[in-house]
This record gives structure tokens, C-alpha cells and sequence, in this order.
């Protein structure tokens, strides 16, 4: 907690009360970077050839970025105008909470889920409303129905849910939008999508087709498609409610070399789904592993894995850091562990095995507890 007083201007009592920003730890050159779910493999040399030719920096880019509009409205099948594109996927949420709430509105979402959450909700100077998970790490929609109120202008529903990694079926959410006020605005971030291997999973592009017009897809070409550098993202929905979004946003900053990027990206789709299914396959192999040694891994859907550490989880998240382990603990809650390169795996699987030996057996994070 910051004390505003410290500060030397007038600040929002809100703003400053709020945690400063801290990134994932950056990795040393010898230890493996697992703390903020990025792409472990390099860029696609097609990607990296449009970055080197694109020249133009002296001029603005397009601010409604065209051209990446209208690749995705023809690979979506959708017209131009259900298509909207943000610096990250962040911004538009930043935009939408934006867009619907004023002070004593509500936005309700998961916990634990993306750390974003809360403080979009803040800075938009609405009121967060933390509706907790299932012990599987799952989303409690019933739980959240019933925290909706007629002061709730948003839910966020995340899937798979970053840190914990479960989805939510497409039957679990059908039947949830069917509950809501038809004037609820419905945000689903899937800015894991492409790593989904549940065929039961929610798939957001398909409410392109349903008669869902308060839903809301975010996309990002930061995870799977490894740009997460470069900064673009996107949202599906209804043009009137993205025109909402688009009235909120800081014009021009998509930069034409994220959409570049972008657009040779989606050429390169084929070679970068092969990466994804690698990816995938890898985390399939830690997770099975980790419970193996005895952790209680929930449903991992997403590039991570989440050991449900709890009150351990800042000292364990350390005993993977002296082994060069860069690793992303959340106090009091659990850790996140990006699947990275596959020489990391097996670094992972040895440190995970030794320190779960050291936690009691009724402890939440252990098998044993559960008998699961
Ligand atoms: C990473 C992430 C995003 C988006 O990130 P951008 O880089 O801003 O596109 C959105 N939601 C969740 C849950 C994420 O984990």
C-alpha cells in the first residue's frame, strides 16, 4: 500500500492506493524465463523478414488498422466492423470496463484470476467484485450469476483461467449468458485459446454465429503467436459495442509493426499451430508429471501449469529461483509456471518433487489431501 502523502501532486485516493505495477522477474542469461507465459520459441523468420522491411516510423500508422482488420474479419468469416484491435489485449479490456462503468458500478469476475482485472476495474472507478473459484481452480459461474446485481455493468469470464488454467465448457457458459440481463456486457478472454486441447472448452469465436450480442471476445497474438513484444491483441463482438470500446482507446497506438506482424503471423498460421501443439504436448507431459511427484495440479489448459502452494508459495517459488527457475508466485495463493523450453521441463519436475516432499500431507496443494 502506498501512503499519498508521499506523493507530490493530488492523486485519486484509488490510484494510489494501489500496488505499483511489478513485472515478472526478467530471467539472468542462465536461468529459464517461466513467469509471464511467453513464447519460448524465437520468432518465425517470416515474422522477423516483414519487421526488418517495414520502414515508416516517421508516419502514424493507420489508427483503425485496416489491413489486420480485415485478415481476421476473413478468417473469422465476420464483417470488418466485429473487429477491433488493441496495443495487447489488456487495452481492450481496459477500454470496454472503461465504457460501461462509472463510480459504484460493478464489475464482476473470478478470483483468483488475471491480475489485470482489479486494477482495470479501479482505474474505470468501478468496483471490483471477486467472486471466488471452485476448489478445482475452476470458475464458479453459479457464484457468479447470483453475485450479479443491477449495479453490475461487466463480467469477466477467463478461459483457461490465468494462473490457475482450467477452462470453463461451452455448455457451463451458453447457459450462464442465458441467465444474464440481455444489457450485461460479457467479456470472455481467451487470450489463451489456441493452446486448448478440451473439446468441451468454450470456444469464443463461435458466439460470432450465436444470438449473443452482449458477449465480448478477447484475443491476443501476445501468447501463442509470440508477439508479445510488439503489443496486439483483438476483440470479436458487436459493432455498436466495440464502437464503444473504439470511442475510449489512446488513438494510434497499434503500431503498423505489431500489425505487420500481426498479418504475416496469421499467413504463418499452419507453421506457428505446430509450435502451439508442441507446446501443448509439453505441458500435457509437466502437468501429468507434476502430480506424478504429488502436487494437485488442476486442469492445466493454457502454456502453464499451477501448483496450489498457498501460504508456501513465496518460499517454494524461491527454491525454483536458486535453481534458475524463474517462476511467478502469488502470496498466499500458488504459483504459475510457464511452459517453456523443454530442457527446462525436467529442471522443473526435480525442484517441484523435492519441495512438495517437504509440505504436510493435508496441505491443499498435495494429492494425498483430496485422495484425488
Ligand atoms: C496475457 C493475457 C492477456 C493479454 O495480453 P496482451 O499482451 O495485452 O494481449 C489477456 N488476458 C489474460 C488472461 C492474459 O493472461
Amino acid at each position: 500500500m502506498t501512503d499519498a502523502s508521499d506523493i507530490p501532486v493530488r492523486v485519486r485516493a484509488e490510484i494510489a492506493a494501489l500496488p505499483p505495477y511489478r513485472q515478472g522477474r526478467q530471467a539472468g542469461a542462465d536461468a529459464y524465463k517461466l513467469s509471464s507465459n511467453e513464447n519460448p520459441f524465437d520468432p518465425l523468420p517470416g515474422v522477423v523478414e516483414v519487421l526488418r522491411e517495414s520502414v515508416g516510423v516517421n508516419r502514424y500508422p493507420d489508427a483503425a488498422a485496416t489491413l489486420l482488420r480485415q485478415r481476421l474479419a476473413a478468417r473469422y468469416d465476420v464483417d470488418v466492423s466485429r473487429v477491433h484491435i488493441g496495443a495487447g489485449s489488456v487495452s481492450i479490456l481496459a477500454q470496454l470496463v472503461q465504457a460501461v462503468s462509472t463510480p459504484g458500478d460493478e464489475v464482476v469476475y473470478a478470483w483468483r484470476s488475471f491480475e489485470a482485472y482489479p486494477w482495470l476495474t479501479v482505474l474505470a472507478g468501478a468496483t471490483g467484485v471477486q467472486v471466488p473459484l471452485t476448489r478445482d481452480a475452476r470458475h464458479d459461474l453459479d457464484a457468479m450469476a447470483a453475485a450479479v446485481t443491477d449495479r453490475t455493468r461487466a463480467v469477466i469470464v477467463c478461459s483457461p483461467n490465468n494462473p490457475t488454467g482450467p477452462v470453463v465448457s461451452q455448455a457451463e457458459f451458453d447457459a450462464f449468458v442465458a441467465r444474464m440481463p440481455a444489457d450485461l456486457l460479457i467479456i470472455l478472454d481467451e487470450a489463451y485459446a489456441e493452446f486448448v486441447t478440451d473439446p468441451d472448452a468454450v470456444d469464443g469465436t463461435r458466439i460470432l454465429a450465436a444470438e449473443q450480442p452482449n458477449v465480448v471476445v478477447l484475443r491476443t497474438f501476445s501468447k501463442a503467436f509470440g508477439l508479445a513484444g510488439l503489443r496486439v491483441g483483438y476483440a470479436l463482438g458487436h459493432p455498436r459495442v466495440l464502437d464503444a470500446a473504439r470511442s475510449t482507446a489512446i488513438p494510434l497506438s497499434v503500431t503498423g509493426q505489431s500489425e505487420v506482424a500481426a498479418i504475416a503471423s496469421l499467413q504463418l498460421e499452419d507453421e506457428l499451430r505446430e509450435r502451439v501443439g508442441v507446446i501443448a504436448e509439453r505441458r500435457d507431459r509437466l502437468a501429468a508429471a507434476l502430480r506424478e511427484t504429488g502436487w494437485r495440479v488442476p486442469q492445466a489448459q493454457g502454456n502453464f501449469v499451477w501448483l496450489p502452494a498457498g501460504e508456501a508459495s513465496m518460499t517454494i517459488a524461491t527454491a525454483f529461483e536458486d535453481a534458475g527457475l524463474i517462476v511467478r508466485p502469488f502470496d498466499g495463493d500458488g504459483i504459475r509456471i510457464s511452459v517453456g523450453e523443454e530442457e527446462s521441463v525436467e529442471k522443473v519436475l526435480h525442484v517441484a518433487a523435492s519441495v512438495v516432499r517437504d509440505l504436510p500431507p493435508e496441505h491443499p496443494g498435495v494429492r494425498a489431501s483430496v485422495g484425488t
